[in-house]
């Protein structure tokens, strides 16, 4: 018998759940998914997470030790309260911890998922060997966690790190937030689709309007990077302008915290080394002097099983 520990990640979205047992040493051995019927309100979401943690407990033999969940919204760990989370209609303030804790009796453990996903890189990714990291997470928003001297941050209502809110323009686009000119409002992937379906038409020339127009091809970020990688200029460019738009923010954050090591994950970090590339020279020419040398950007080691594992790692996590 294995003397390994386990424990259950439950990686809660607006469209899905995700769900894995993972071994205290990082490995995923089972995993699952399952609609989250967020639109049908919150005791449908709570039932289907019971549905998807027994369904996934039936299918393995192992003993598990907890259960972590990372849910959007405002999280408060010790509370164990997920308030608001955007794209759940009818949430307001919901204790899912103590929840889920009495259906199963075992220890459980919640955080928002921008944190979760930190601390599952500082556990088993790219902040393994880090005392102090800034994550950010590119999606349809623009999510951050911060890391200092190997703890989360998590602020007075746990709600911290929302970097993906500082202003890089106070007269820029209206954020979803409700602040204007906000980082996610350029370089979230909503804004950045709905910012080019609007330009693209003025190049008619570029190889990408020509994959959406004579092709059919749906505009998104994954486009966007197979037009790049066919040196595309106007692929390139929007890449670039994202990588630029991200270090005019994160440079703030830098000076504010005196951080340098940058942890970039999510769909967007696709992007590759054109962005990775754009984002630490706008960083390093942005930041003040002594952090320049320092800016240390990297990927996320984690990738698409990120949510499972940053859920799962906050059982073997001790802050
Ligand atoms: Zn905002």
């Amino acid at each position: 018998m294995s003397t390994k520990k386990y424990s259950v990640g439950v990686d809660l979205g607006g469209t899905n759940i995700k769900i894995g047992i993972v071994s205290e040493d990082g490995k995923i051995i089972k995993k699952d998914s399952l609609s989250s019927k967020a639109d049908e309100g919150p005791e449908k979401v709570i039932q289907q997470i019971k549905k998807a943690i027994k369904q996934i407990s039936n299918k393995s033999k192992v003993k598990v030790i907890g259960i972590g969940i990372g849910t959007p919204g405002i999280v408060s760990s010790k509370k164990g309260t997920v308030e608001n989370p955007p794209n759940f209609p009818g949430w307001d303030k919901v204790p899912l911890k103590q929840i889920i804790k009495k259906e199963f009796q075992k220890d459980v453990f919640i955080e928002n998922d921008a944190n979760a996903a930190a601390i599952g890189e500082l556990m088993y990714g790219a902040g393994k060997n880090k005392e102090n990291f800034i994550m950010i997470t590119l999606g349809t928003g623009v999510g951050g966690g911060i890391i200092l001297d190997r703890k989360i941050y998590r602020g007075e209502l746990g709600a911290a790190g929302e970097i993906g809110h500082i202003t890089i323009d106070h007269n820029g686009p209206k954020c979803n937030c409700g602040s204007r000119g906000c980082i996610e409002a350029y370089a979230g992937n909503r804004y950045i689709i709905s910012r080019i379906s609007k330009d693209i038409s003025n190049h008619p020339n570029s190889l990408l309007c020509k994959m959406v127009s004579s092709e059919g091809k749906e505009l998104s970020p994954k486009l966007i990077y197979e037009a790049a990688c066919n040196k595309d200029d106007y692929a390139i460019g929007i890449i670039t302008d994202v990588g630029k738009y991200l270090g005019y923010g994160i440079a703030s954050a830098v000076n504010l915290l005196d951080v340098t090591n940058i942890i970039i994950g999510g769909g967007v970090a696709g992007f590759g080394r054109i962005l990775f590339d754009s984002f630490e020279k706008t960083l390093i020419e942005r930041v003040m002097k002594p952090f320049k040398s320092r800016i240390n950007v990297k990927p996320a080691r984690l990738k698409n099983d990120a949510g499972i594992k940053g859920a799962a790692s906050l059982v073997f996590y001790k802050s």
